[in-house]
């Protein structure tokens, strides 16, 4: 016993010099990369040391105080002094992996893990494992935590957009739940997009429970992110949250000002916790939202056949609440489109070029599945305060093709931007967040902090040089500074462009 203790532990003075070392020394180098000279983050929350960290087989095998260890490694990389931290975790992102397996939108920001399947919506196989396997055989770029989606299940039982499910469906609903969950994190709701909008709280209950049951966790793009109607999406997510973990996704307020408001919504969430419910969310450093224009649409209006009908027979109530909507929403200079042919226009410019007001252009030029759009909606104040709370962590909402600079600079920007301009939060507790914060709320114990034995996913930068450079008119523009990202152990990105298209893998959930 003490035997194997000695070849795992050496202590040197000022730093623990750790590693588990069972190889021969006269096999050749005993790691496979040594990245020298770092400042290193481990993503716990402590403070920044120097440090030589030692890889091997893909993992954190030993971390040496800077220039105590002479050991060999088949690679050296000088870190210069740069800062190396474990891979950021996205707890909240978008995109096909059958479409754009490279992620590369997401590697430029030091993402290792994005999370997919999110706002209810999932692929559509009743064989989630199917879908993993395909994933896997074509190769991604980074690591993807799937979630299954509770609108995917209601279409997959054949409840659609009914109301109430009846006993067999429900029961096929949860078995269908049940099974997916051996692939999946846990399960997303999107209850503001249908057909999830027209689920009842004793619904989602029953799916908490299963969730619950298998130590998983709802993440809900909740019923309405309307200032006025956030303690009540809040309340319904907390019934969910007596049986399973639960999670706010993309947590906003909805033309709510101030950082006061934050410190309200931030009280509810903290009196939850106490009251032993496990609630967690995540905010994106950006001021507007992005959707499909349905978003703008009443419940009864949102599909093509509701529509037509609302069309004909409600239409003056259909016009009245597209103005009131909007004007709400700050007007229609703040609704920007992001999709052809009305990309990069805002519904105030297609009112002077097709001198048209704006719930005409809605109705009857676009209509509710014509466009996504990006909705300047978000206070800066509350949302900042929300971002830098300890108990909330960051996502990007985006995808490598959305028309919204999430997608490509969230994790960039809040380096950037909080932790560099405006000095809000430590880099040290900002990665904490972003690392093992994340990874604790998806349950992945084997990532999200520089620790031995930990998977060797990691990100060397200077902070002062990130840069977020995507912007509204231009969103697709990869961040920069972040200068090598690696996932387990390999160089998966490195001089502004991904190095292998397969380094990722579609992680599996704890069983
Ligand atoms: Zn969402």
């Amino acid at each position: 016993m003490w035997n194997l203790f000695r070849s795992c532990l050496l202590l040197i003075p000022g730093l623990l010099l750790l590693s588990c070392s069972d190889t021969e020394p006269d096999q050749g180098p005993s790691y496979d990369t040594l990245i020298s000279n770092a400042r290193m983050i481990d993503g716990l929350g402590g403070p920044a040391v120097d440090a030589d960290v030692y890889i091997r087989n893909g993992e954190v095998a030993l971390i040496a105080a800077t220039g105590q260890s002479t050991l060999d490694a088949a690679q050296t990389i000088d870190a210069r002094g740069r800062v190396l931290a474990p891979g950021f975790i996205d707890v909240h992102s978008h995109g096909d992996p059958l479409q754009t397996p490279e992620f590369e939108n997401f590697l430029a920001q030091g993402v290792t893990t994005i999370t997919l399947g999110q706002d209810g919506d999932s692929p559509e196989n009743e064989n989630l494992g199917q879908w993993v396997s395909q994933v896997r055989d074509n190769g991604i770029g980074v690591n993807i935590a799937p979630f299954v989606g509770h609108g995917t299940l209601r279409n997959l039982a054949g409840i659609g957009q009914k109301p109430v499910p009846s006993t067999e469906e429900l029961q096929r609903m949860l078995e269908l739940l049940n099974n997916a969950l051996d692939y999946s994190f846990g399960l997303s709701t999107g209850l503001e997009y249908n057909p999830g909008l027209h689920a009842k709280e004793a619904e989602l209950v029953e799916l908490a429970r299963v969730v619950g049951s298998r130590d998983r966790i709802v993440m809900s793009h909740m019923r309405n992110e309307d200032d006025d109607q956030l303690e009540a999406s809040l309340d319904e997510l907390m019934s969910q949250g007596r049986v399973a973990r639960v999670h706010v996704s993309h947590l906003k307020s909805v033309y709510g000002k101030g950082a006061d408001r934050a410190e309200e919504i931030l009280a509810v969430l903290a009196n939850a916790r106490e009251a032993g419910i496990e609630i967690t969310a995540d905010v994106y450093p950006y001021n507007a939202s992005y959707a499909g224009i349905a978003l703008l649409f009443p419940v009864w209006s949102k599909t093509p056949q509701e529509f037509e009908i609302a069309k004909q027979s409600r239409r003056a109530e259909l016009e009245e609440y597209l103005i009131n909507r909007i004007n709400r929403r700050n007007g229609p200079a703040a609704t920007l489109l992001g999709t052809d042919p009305y990309t990069g226009k805002t519904l105030a410019d297609l009112e002077l070029e097709l001198g048209m007001p704006f719930e005409k252009i809605l109705i009857d030029v676009i209509g509710p599945q014509g466009a996504g759009g990006a909705y300047f909606i978000m206070d800066d104040a509350l949302q900042s305060r929300l971002l830098e709370d300890e108990m909330i962590t960051a996502s990007s909402d985006g995808s490598p093709t959305g028309f919204h600079p999430r997608g490509h600079g969230t994790f960039a920007k809040i380096i950037e931007e909080y932790v560099v301009n405006r000095g809000a939060v430590s880099l040290e507790e900002m990665v904490r967040k972003m690392t093992s914060f994340s990874a604790s709320i998806l349950g992945l114990q084997d990532r999200g902090s520089i620790e031995l034995g930990k998977v060797a996913d990691l990100v060397l930068f200077d902070p002062e040089t990130i840069r977020a450079n995507a912007t509204y008119p231009n969103p697709l523009q990869l961040s920069s500074g972040f200068d090598i990202v690696f996932i387990a152990g390999e160089v998966a990105f490195e001089n502004g462009a991904s190095t292998q298209e397969s380094l990722g893998d579609v992680l599996s959930p704890n069983q």
